[in-house]
């Protein structure tokens, strides 16, 4: 699949394709306009994955953020950063997306949307988050007896499992793995 992933399309992806992660920091983003460094770095690298085209992200970020700040502030403070992630400025790198490996290893503050909610998440919250999702108690209870044990990659994908009625279980080591996989198994 490789036409752009307009941006009109994630609020509706953000709930039938994410993985936890990328979902948490597109709800924080709705909700508070503002996402820190950490989590810009790993749901905006996430977007470039997925196909959402500069273009877009810039919009996107923009429409968002300037509910809280003026125009300008956010094209001197955020802007040259969306297109560096793109490879348009500065070392001209194309930045990759985060794998599961560095978002569980290396975005583990908490505060903040970033991280892998199974290990980043106390247990309450994240059983109450996956409640509000509409997963069953035991279904809650499955996934959680994984993170709770620190197989944070075997929880998601059992939380895949359960979120689309597979019955074949997913390797997950990276976002937008988990992504493509849902998009095949939605058809
Ligand atoms: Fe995201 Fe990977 Fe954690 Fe799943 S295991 S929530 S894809 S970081």
């Amino acid at each position: 699949k490789d036409a752009a992933v307009p941006i009109e399309s994630l609020d509706q992806l953000s709930k039938t394709s994410y993985p936890l992660c990328m979902r948490m920091c597109h709800e924080h983003l709705r909700a508070n306009h503002h996402i820190k460094h950490g989590g810009r770095m790993q749901y905006g690298l996430f977007l470039k994955g997925i196909g959402v085209t500069l273009e877009d992200s810039l919009r996107f970020w923009r429409e968002e953020f300037t509910k809280k700040m003026d125009a300008d502030k956010f094209a001197r403070s955020y802007e040259y950063n969306i297109n560096h992630n793109y490879g348009k400025k500065g070392s001209m790198v194309n930045y990759t997306p985060y794998s599961c490996l560095k978002i569980i290893k290396e975005m583990a503050a908490p505060g903040d949307c970033h991280g892998c909610p199974y290990k980043a998440m106390d247990p309450v919250s994240l059983k109450t988050k996956m409640s509000s999702y509409g997963l069953s108690p035991s279904a809650i209870d499955e996934v959680m007896r994984y993170a709770t044990s620190g197989h944070y990659q075997l929880a998601c994908s059992k939380y895949f499992m359960i979120t689309h009625n597979s019955t074949t279980e997913p390797t997950i080591n990276h976002p937008n793995g988990y992504f493509e996989e849902s998009q095949i198994v939605m058809g």
